[in-house]
């Protein structure tokens, strides 16, 4: 029988089993996570998780129901540390093999560390799983933490700030760039985001080097600038980025460059071997080069694009890259990707606070940013859609 292998159980590689079955496939699936919590969802780890109930429940992707009654062996707290091309199997930390017909990879990524003096220190914390998501939430609620530093004025950082300042903490964010945001989105809206958080008590510290962490015995106390600035910390939270895990990729000889590089079927370099999600860098429809996408919208997007292709059914229409966010009483939503647009409209509330962003490149509509507008996203992404295609194709 047919054996689909896939290295991940997030997201990606979860919603990847899914769609090969709603596609029709009839050979085995195993699916493969290190981790050991069944499969859960990321986003809450920075939102509800921080202010939630003393031990909060992680939301499943899909109940373990769900892989019995679709015959998706789901196999947990298992590295795997090597795929040979030749044999066409995998091997797991403990020596053991699995053979597999197809690959898929989806290993997501890991958050981008601070190579920086002190940055080892006890309370100096990253946040990408439900292990770092717990001890976050007990630094933070615990008495003798007062300031709250974060590194990166990102997504995870500001949800990590608005949680902060939500449990009474101060919270600094220090920003090595002019703005929040700036990968994901349009000055406009990270404009209105900043100065509500700065209205709710975030205080914002940008075009700043972090020179060095000061230490009280071996936990963090404080948080050194290049301009000579020290900031008070008992907890810093570095949200800096995070990069591909493509070791398993690059030591099987696959193609990678800030990803591992797919056409657009997914496909690797190895025409059996698929990548999706956080790990995968390729040719967007909605922007030009070669891009590497971290939202659970594209994590979806792609494993239903892989499962087709493996299926050898059409592959599915492209859809706009989405996002979101809840940042204190804001839902930020955004669809398409602001890059490469010469011509920004806004329309902004303060009371109620909402926002909507266009952002355009020649009249053609590249991107939507929202706040608080949340039955306007259907329509937006429609709106960006079939234009931005017919000019990319
Ligand atoms: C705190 C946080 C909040 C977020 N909030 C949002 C949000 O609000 N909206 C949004 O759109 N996106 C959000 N994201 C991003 C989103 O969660 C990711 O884009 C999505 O999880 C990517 O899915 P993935 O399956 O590619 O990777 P992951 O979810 O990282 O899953 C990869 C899995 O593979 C496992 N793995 C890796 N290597 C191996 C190996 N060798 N052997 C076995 N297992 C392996 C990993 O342990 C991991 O469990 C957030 C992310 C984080 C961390």
């Amino acid at each position: 029988m047919d054996t689909t292998v896939i290295i991940g159980n997030g997201a990606a590689g979860t919603n990847a089993a899914a769609a090969l079955r709603k596609n029709g496939y009839a050979g085995a699936i195993k699916l493969i996570g290190e981790e050991v919590a069944l499969p859960y969802q990321r986003p809450p780890l920075s939102k509800t998780w921080l202010l939630g109930p003393d031990r909060p429940h992680p939301i499943p992707i899909r109940p373990l129901s769900f892989f019995e009654a679709n015959r998706i062996e789901l196999i947990r707290a298992r590295k795997v540390v090597g795929i040979d091309r030749t044999a066409r199997d995998i091997r797991f930390s403990d020596g053991k093999t699995t053979t597999f017909d197809t690959l898929i990879l989806a290993t997501g990524a890991s958050p981008r560390r601070l190579d920086l003096p002190g940055g080892d220190l006890k309370g100096v914390r990253y946040l990408r799983n439900l292990g770092d998501s717990a001890g976050l939430r007990h630094a933070l609620t615990d008495p003798d933490c007062r300031d709250v530093v974060i590194i990166g004025a990102g997504v995870i950082g500001l949800e990590v700030a608005s949680a902060a300042i939500e449990l009474a903490k101060t919270a600094t964010v220090i920003e090595s760039a002019a703005r929040a945001m700036a990968r994901v989105a349009s000055p406009a809206t990270t404009n209105f985001i900043t100065q509500r958080l700065t209205e709710a008590g975030v205080r914002f510290l940008f075009n700043k080097k972090i020179q060095g962490f000061g230490a009280s015995g071996c936990r963090v106390s404080s948080v050194s600038l290049g301009d000579g600035t020290v900031v008070k910390a008992d907890l810093v939270l570095a949200g800096i980025g995070a990069t591909p895990n493509v070791e398993l990729a690059e030591a099987a000889g696959l193609d990678c460059d800030n990803g591992i590089c797919v056409d657009q079927d997914m496909r690797t370099s190895d025409p059996k071997i698929f990548a999706i999600g956080d790990c995968a860098s390729g040719d967007s429809k909605f922007a030009p080069g070669k891009l590497r996408i971290e939202t659970v919208h594209n994590a979806i997007t792609q494993a239903q694009i892989a499962a087709a292709a493996i299926c050898a059914r059409e592959r599915p229409a492209p859809v706009a890259p989405r996002f979101w966010s809840d940042l204190k009483d804001m839902k930020v939503q955004a669809v398409g990707i602001a890059a490469g647009y010469d011509l920004v409209r806004s329309n902004a509330s303060q009371h109620p606070p909402s926002l909507e962003v266009h952002l355009k490149c020649d009249d053609r509509l590249v991107a939507t940013e929202t706040v608080n507008l949340p039955n306007r996203q259907s329509a937006l992404a429609k709106a960006i859609s079939p234009v931005v295609l017919t000019d990319v194709r």
